[in-house]
């Protein structure tokens, strides 16, 4: 049995229509998110003692990942873990806005919620080749907005995230083609902001 295994869905793929086709999430979790999880599991195949580890822990320690496989533990842990968040992270009811202690958060990190979205948008839109924008948290609990380039995830660099966004091509080219923009403002439509706010609430803070 592999260490990792590429979690279901939580919905199903033209759950997102009209903003995520089900085409682009049907290539994008059964293909992409199953090869890095696939490629994880071969990364780490002679180290068993990390195995044990979770991907999340692994992340939080990549330098003392063994250096033959430090770059594809990078890689394709960083996939691994950025997919499993970002399919929870959107929702069939997704939009609005936050509520309660999160909004609170933002209102304090940003200034408002509007704020808070035009500094994602813009981290998103201005990530120059493949990566992610994310939400992250540091270890007292205070919110900031991040990019970073490729699978390279929060965690590495101290970082929890709670909201992330592909920016790959590969999460919207076939329905938006080089319209980047395009993609990012549909998809606050599909933010599942009652699953965020419990990935705040869940802060060791
Ligand atoms: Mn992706």
């Amino acid at each position: 049995m592999m260490a990792f295994q590429t979690p279901a869905l939580p919905y199903a793929v033209d759950a997102l229509e009209p903003y995520i086709d089900a085409k682009t999430m049907t290539v994008h979790h059964d293909g992409h998110h199953v090869a890095y999880t696939n490629n994880l599991n071969a990364a780490l195949e002679s180290y068993p003692d990390w195995q044990t580890k979770s991907a999340e822990d692994i992340l939080r320690h990549l330098n003392d990942i063994p250096e033959a496989v430090r770059t594809a533990v990078r890689n394709n842990g960083g996939g691994f873990v950025n997919h499993n968040l970002f399919w929870t992270v959107m929702g069939p009811k997704g939009g609005g806005t936050p509520t309660g202690d999160l909004a609170k958060a933002i209102d304090s990190a940003f200034g408002s919620y509007d704020g808070f979205r035009d500094q994602f948008s813009k981290a998103a839109a201005t990530r120059f080749g493949s990566g992610w924008a994310w939400l992250v948290a540091d270890e007292s609990g205070k919110l900031s907005v991040t990019s970073s380039a490729n699978q390279d995830s929060p965690y590495s660099d101290g970082f929890t995230p709670i909201l992330g966004l592909d920016v790959w091509e590969h999460a919207y080219y076939l329905k938006y083609q080089n319209k980047r923009a395009d993609y990012i403002s549909a998809w606050w439509n599909v933010v599942n902001w009652s699953q965020v706010a419990e990935y705040f609430a869940g802060l060791n803070k």
